[in-house]
């Protein structure tokens, strides 16, 4: 399997060639063909296994070739449950999306201050990606508005779950529009992430690797 058989746009093969990946992983060779039909996914994927790019290539695509969305406000909305994986999928975004010309990306975090972060939200923003109790105190705020969200990707969902996030989750995708994409990666899926994807995913294509 190669990264160009996945049906990928041109810029985004530059972004992947420049990273040096050259082959996907098995969560990527299965996941990014799948989001590409536009259906929800839910999939078993650990650090490590590259579930960064299978999430945010195919998020990514819907924005390459596509000026018509260029400030639109945010299109893409990844949610992490600590500061320094939500720090990780944003470089890694950066890099992803470096050929799509002019991507912005930006993280809003707990435990830091709001000054630069309400800097970044007055700007425009494509990506964004967050905790979800600092980006609750934004929306709360009116600095964030999430109705033109057309990705909605939910990273370490179980982990999450763990840190008592469910309410924030819930209260966070009802601000988006129901006709998202929604993406959930999580090291497991029974439980409580189950319960979680029958609430707010549409028919989910499950994948575990
Ligand atoms: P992740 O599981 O998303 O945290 O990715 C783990 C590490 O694998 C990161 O350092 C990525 O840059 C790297 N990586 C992701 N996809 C690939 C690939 N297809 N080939 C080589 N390295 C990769």
């Amino acid at each position: 399997m190669s990264f160009q058989s996945l049906g990928l746009a041109p810029a985004l093969l530059r972004a992947i060639d420049k990273s040096g990946f050259t082959q996907p992983t098995e969560v990527q060779s299965q996941s990014i063909p799948a989001a590409l039909t536009g259906k929800d996914l839910m999939v078993s994927a650990q650090t490590g296994s590259g579930k960064t790019a299978a999430f945010m290539l195919p998020a990514l695509q819907k924005l390459a070739g596509n000026p018509g969305n260029a400030g639109r406000g945010v299109q893409i909305l990844v949610l992490t449950p600590t500061r320094e994986l939500a720090q990780q999928v944003s470089d890694a975004s950066g890099l992803l999306g470096a050929e799509l010309g002019g991507l912005r990306v930006t993280t809003v975090v707990g435990g830091v201050p709001y000054g630069a972060q309400l800097k970044a939200l007055s700007r425009r923003v494509d990506v964004l990606v967050a905790t979800p109790g600092r980006l609750i105190d934004h929306l709360n705020t009116k600095r964030v508005d999430l109705s033109t969200v057309h990705t909605l990707i939910l990273d370490e969902a179980d982990r999450m779950l763990d840190m008592g996030f469910i309410d924030d989750i819930k209260m966070l995708v009802s601000k988006t529009p129901a006709s998202r994409q929604t993406l959930l990666f999580s090291a497991t899926l029974d439980g409580n992430v189950a319960k979680l994807a029958a609430n707010m995913m549409r028919d989910p294509v499950r994948i575990e690797v």
